[in-house]
């Protein structure tokens, strides 16, 4: 039975119809992308740099992130076949801290110099991993950058200019350029923002926690934190349109993006990959096998008129 379990991770989570959804694993080290791959990851949909900075406990030089990158590439090699790599740019702030920074307390850390704003104000956090991302590009592999916690288009063509200046003098290959999608303003405004991201994926953490004013880790509030409430659906749907004018695709990265449930309605909302921690990946597939995508259509359009994420949750095993 193991072996036919096994073999079944190793098969593609397509629906009863013949959809299929690309799933990716959240790996954040080259030490633990055999363990993804191994529970059925077709690639690292979300790499967190962050842990290059926060273990450390310094700031790794250009080389030092080169070698990670690479490392990541070269496991995600294995048996010859190509798997994709998404390396998120650093996202630090909010709950993420790190002390040797040294960067400035704010009263909001959330709401406050994180993610692709504190990149835009410190070249020097930024240079050297674009430098390192685009060398690592240059060796061969299937690699993309996202950036994280962006708001506004204007943010996303800073980045990409800074992108192609590093890429341009290194004479390395264009990569896809993707962005989180994690504020309410970037789901609202998708569709601006498509015209110069290759690729989204919905941070359903952050977009969770900005969508219901709730902070994540407030365990007082930890139950509410729902994102399946149907007002983050609803900016997961807009999200999802946006992007079809310009025919991107979309990626969720989220917790809920490893929840059964919370996937296949991911995928009726239309969502086209999903991205999670490895240990989640054999659950899911085997519940998108189970699916037919009409009805997770009629599923998604249901949850979207719920009131709460209780209502949502109920819907789960009545119409699917
Ligand atoms: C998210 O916000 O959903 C996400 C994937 O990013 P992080 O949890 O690292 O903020
Ligand atoms: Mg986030």
């Amino acid at each position: 039975q193991r072996v036919a379990e096994e073999e079944e991770r190793g098969q593609p989570a397509v629906t009863r119809d013949g959809h299929r959804v690309e799933i990716a694993a959240n790996v954040n080290r080259p030490d633990q992308v055999g363990f993804a791959l191994a529970q059925g990851g077709e690639g690292v949909g979300l790499m967190r740099t962050e842990f290059l900075f926060l273990e450390s406990g310094n700031t790794p030089g250009e080389d030092e992130q080169f070698a990670v990158y690479r490392a990541m590439i070269d496991a995600l090699s294995a048996g010859n076949e190509e798997r994709p790599l998404i390396v998120r740019a650093l996202d630090i702030g909010g709950d993420k801290q790190v002390p040797h920074l040294e960067l400035p307390v704010e009263e909001n850390p959330f709401l406050g110099v994180r993610g692709a704003r504190l990149l835009l104000r410190r070249h020097d956090l930024l240079e050297p991993q674009l430098r390192a991302l685009y060398r690592a590009a240059k060796e061969g592999g299937k690699l993309s950058i996202m950036f994280p916690m962006i708001t506004s288009a204007h943010e996303l063509l800073a980045l990409r200019k800074r992108c192609e200046a590093v890429r341009a003098e290194l004479d390395a290959p264009q990569v896809p350029i993707g962005i989180m999608i994690e504020v309410p303003a970037a789901a609202v405004q998708a569709a601006q923002l498509a015209a110069h991201a290759d690729f989204f994926s919905i941070g359903t953490n952050d977009l969770t926690q900005y969508t219901l004013a709730i902070d994540r880790q407030n365990p007082e509030l930890a139950g509410e934190a729902d994102s399946l409430h149907p007002a983050v659906l609803r900016m997961i749907a807009a999200t999802v349109e946006g992007a079809r004018t310009h025919d991107r695709w979309v990626g969720v990265c989220g917790g809920i993006a490893g929840d059964p449930f919370g996937a296949a309605l991911l995928v009726g909302l239309g969502v086209d990959e999903l991205s999670m921690t490895p240990r989640d990946i054999p659950a899911v597939k085997a519940r998108l096998r189970g699916c037919d995508r009409g009805e997770l259509n009629r599923l998604a359009a249901q949850a979207l008129e719920m009131d709460g994420a209780a209502q949502v949750r109920a819907l789960d095993g009545k119409a699917i």
